[in-house]
This record gives structure tokens, C-alpha cells and sequence, in this order.
């Protein structure tokens, strides 16, 4: 007979219109003891506003050194469900693509060997399974690969690549992020199993600007689609928005971050040479306006949530490069990157935070990219272009002053 635990506080956390994780670990107690200790402990933590979680240390199956968090309660004699209380990632496909039977196939092995609780998705993208015993780890590993899945990544590792939807929902995807992240994950996947880095490194892959997935602000590096051509206007469609009550002016033409826009009440107008590919007009006007000629993809470093110093948004580093199979020239990219920041960056610190200290010069030189305006975040008082004497002795000898 399992014990019953009160729960006033946490009972707090059902009330509302949302669905709350506490109704769920009460349905799930019925059966599981990780569950209905889990609820006790919680409990406890909101009344003593004390966490009872032991860090677990490392934790993981044979021949990786990720994919588990390890953690333990503090309180084992008083909460024996939750005395180990792992988590384990599974790499989510692309684009979290599921079949029902594959969703039921990871439900039944997790409801044999841990909690029954998940969480998807973590914010990495993984498939978060929350809460299982040490001696149990290798049992499900084993249950998992069999049937074609594997671990994500955690530590100081490449985490688990993720992207949006991309070309299967959306028409706005100038780039196959699917593919994209399927090839990235083959292609790092010593350096996602097996901890090595300073620190975690997470790339993310959007089809376009609007970044569903928020590579901008959270991933270390980003490949966001984009195109090189000009914007294709169907003026009939503009006016059918304006008859309907969208004020171009105020929505459009105000909005565009490089004022490259104009409307006089009849003609809308681009100039596509000062346009930074926002997709702001494009979304906002999905019959009227669309890209066209070359795609491709910008590559942009260093964002990051605030852990060690503030928060990041990544800069641009490389405005346009190709994103086609077999993705020679953005795998070479990207490994130069991450040999970089491994050279010089400490023990945690994300490359964002590495480039801020040894400067955007030292990182572009060795990763072989030439300086471009598209880099540069504040024109004239940007901290991280420095030049030599040399360089200026070079400017002079051309006679350009
Ligand atoms: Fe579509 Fe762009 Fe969102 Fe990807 S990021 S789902 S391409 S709108
Ligand atoms: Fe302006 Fe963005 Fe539209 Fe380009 S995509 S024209 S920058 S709003």
C-alpha cells in the first residue's frame, strides 16, 4: 500500500485553466512509486523552501558518457521512490516527427523500467524521460537501441540537434532543415555521445528568419535559411490586403528593420539590396510577397541563456553559404568553429562568451572567414574589429589615402 501524501501546496498548482505536471504526477502515482515519492519530496521542498536534490555526478550506459542526467534524493529513507531519480534523453527526430507507434513503443519501455513521466520536449529538443534507478539504465538503453533510437546529448557535449518543421508543413523554408539535422547528428556523434568539450554546444536549424525554433537566442551556432534573390510582389495581392484592412504603412513599411520598404497607397516598392531577410513583410504578407533565386543559409555563433555571464543573441558570421547534400563546405565550417572555441575557451564557457574575450578578429581569422559588414553589430562602435598597424600600411600602399 503506497503512502499518501498531503499536498496543499502543491494542489496550488492545479487550479486554473492550464494543465498542470502535479495532476499528472498524481495519475501516474496510482502506479508508480518514483511518481508518488517525487510528489512527497516536492511537497516537502515548498514547505521547507529547500530543494532536496543530490546532483547525481555521472551516471550513463556503456561506451557514452551522456544522454543521463544522474540525481539523487537527499532524503532517500524518507523518499525511497525518488532515492535515484535519473533522466534520460532520446534524440528526437527531426523536426519531432512521430508515428503514434513509435510515441506508444517509447511510452511502453519507459512505463517497464522508470516513472511513466516525460517531458516533450526539453528545451534542447531531446525526449526527456524523467526519473529511474541506476541499475535499470543499461536495460533500457538496451531496449531503445534495439528498436533503432539513441541517446541525446548532455554535459560538456554537442547537444542533440534540433530544428523546425522546415519543407514538410512549411512554405516559407528556404532549406531542408530536416536533412540538415539529420546529417549533423551522423556526423557529430562522438562528439555528442562523449563529453569532451568545455561546455555544451547546441546548433539549431530554422528554415527561415521567423526561427521557430529560436536558434537566434539559443543556440550556440545557428543555420537559419535564407535566399539571394529579390522579393517577388504580386501588387493585386497588396491591394487585396489593404482593402481588407491591413494598414501597409503602419505594419509593413514602419516595421521593416532596414527601411528598405515603400507604399504610396497604390505600388508597393523593395529595394532587395538593403533588405536583411527578416521575412517580417513575407509573413505578414504570405500572398503578395515571395523569395525568390538562389537559397542557402546564414550561419550565425554565439547565443546563449544568461548561466555564467548575461544572455547572448548570436551574431552573423557568415551571411550566405550553401546548404545542399552533401553539405561539404557548412560541415568543414562548422567543425573549424568548434575546434576553435575547444582550443581556447575554459571549462564553461560557451563560445559566445569565448569570442566576447580573445575577439571576433582571433575567431574569423582561424576559422578561415573573411570580415564582412554583416558581422559587425553597432557600425562604428563595435567592440570586436581591431586593426593592425598592418593593415592600414596595406591600405596605404594601394594609394587609397
Ligand atoms: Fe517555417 Fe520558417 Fe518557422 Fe521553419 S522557421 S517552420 S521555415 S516559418
Ligand atoms: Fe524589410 Fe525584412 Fe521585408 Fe526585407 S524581409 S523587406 S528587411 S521587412
Amino acid at each position: 500500500m503506497k503512502k499518501k501524501y498531503e499536498t496543499p501546496l502543491l494542489d496550488e498548482l492545479e487550479k486554473g485553466p492550464w494543465p498542470s505536471f502535479v495532476t499528472e504526477m498524481k495519475k501516474d502515482a496510482q502506479k508508480s512509486d518514483i511518481a508518488n515519492d517525487g510528489l512527497g519530496q516536492l511537497e516537502k521542498s515548498f514547505r521547507t523552501k529547500r530543494g532536496y536534490w543530490k546532483h547525481g555526478g555521472i551516471v550513463g550506459v556503456l561506451g557514452y558518457g551522456g544522454g543521463v542526467i544522474g540525481r539523487y534524493s537527499s532524503l532517500p529513507e524518507e523518499f525511497p521512490g525518488v532515492a535515484h531519480n535519473h533522466t534520460v534523453r532520446i534524440n528526437q527526430p527531426s523536426g519531432w516527427f512521430y508515428t503514434t507507434k513509435a510515441l506508444r513503443e517509447i511510452c511502453d519501455i519507459w512505463d517497464k523500467y522508470g516513472s511513466g513521466l516525460t517531458n516533450l520536449h526539453g528545451s534542447t529538443g531531446d525526449l526527456v524521460l524523467l526519473g529511474t534507478r541506476t541499475e535499470n539504465l543499461e536495460a533500457i538503453f538496451a531496449e531503445y537501441s534495439s528498436r533503432g533510437w539513441d541517446l541525446g546529448g548532455s554535459g560538456s557535449a554537442m547537444r542533440t540537434p534540433s530544428c523546425c518543421v522546415g519543407p514538410a508543413r512549411c512554405e516559407w523554408a528556404n532549406i531542408d532543415t530536416l536533412d540538415i539535422t539529420y546529417v549533423l547528428t551522423q556526423e557529430f556523434q562522438d562528439e555528442l555521445h562523449r563529453p569532451a568539450f568545455p561546455y555544451k554546444f547546441k546548433i539549431k536549424t530554422a528554415g527561415c528568419a521567423v526561427d521557430c525554433v529560436a536558434a537566434i537566442a539559443r543556440a550556440d551556432l545557428s543555420i537559419i535559411g535564407t535566399w539571394k534573390g529579390r522579393i517577388q510582389i504580386d501588387q493585386n495581392e497588396v491591394q487585396n490586403y489593404a482593402k481588407k484592412g491591413m494598414n501597409i504603412n503602419a505594419e509593413i513599411v514602419n516595421m521593416c528593420p532596414t527601411q528598405c520598404i515603400s507604399y504610396d497607397g497604390k505600388t508597393l516598392k523593395i529595394d532587395d539590396v538593403e533588405c536583411s531577410r527578416c521575412m517580417h513583410c513575407i509573413a505578414k504578407m504570405t500572398k503578395a510577397l515571395r523569395p525568390t533565386g538562389e537559397k542557402g543559409a546564414t550561419i550565425l555563433v554565439g547565443s546563449k541563456a544568461p548561466i555564467v555571464v548575461g544572455s547572448l543573441l548570436s551574431w552573423v558570421i557568415v551571411p550566405f553559404i550553401k546548404a545542399e547534400p552533401p553539405y561539404t563546405e557548412l560541415k568543414a565550417l562548422i567543425h573549424k568553429i568548434i575546434e576553435w572555441w575547444d582550443e581556447n575557451a575554459k571549462p564553461r564557457e560557451r563560445i559566445g562568451e569565448v569570442i566576447e574575450i580573445k575577439g571576433m578578429r582571433s575567431f574569423l581569422e582561424y576559422i578561415g572567414v573573411p570580415p564582412h559588414p554583416s558581422q559587425v553589430k553597432f557600425p562604428r562602435k563595435d567592440p570586436f574589429i581591431f586593426f593592425k598597424d598592418e593593415d592600414f600600411e596595406k591600405v596605404y600602399k594601394k594609394g587609397k589615402y
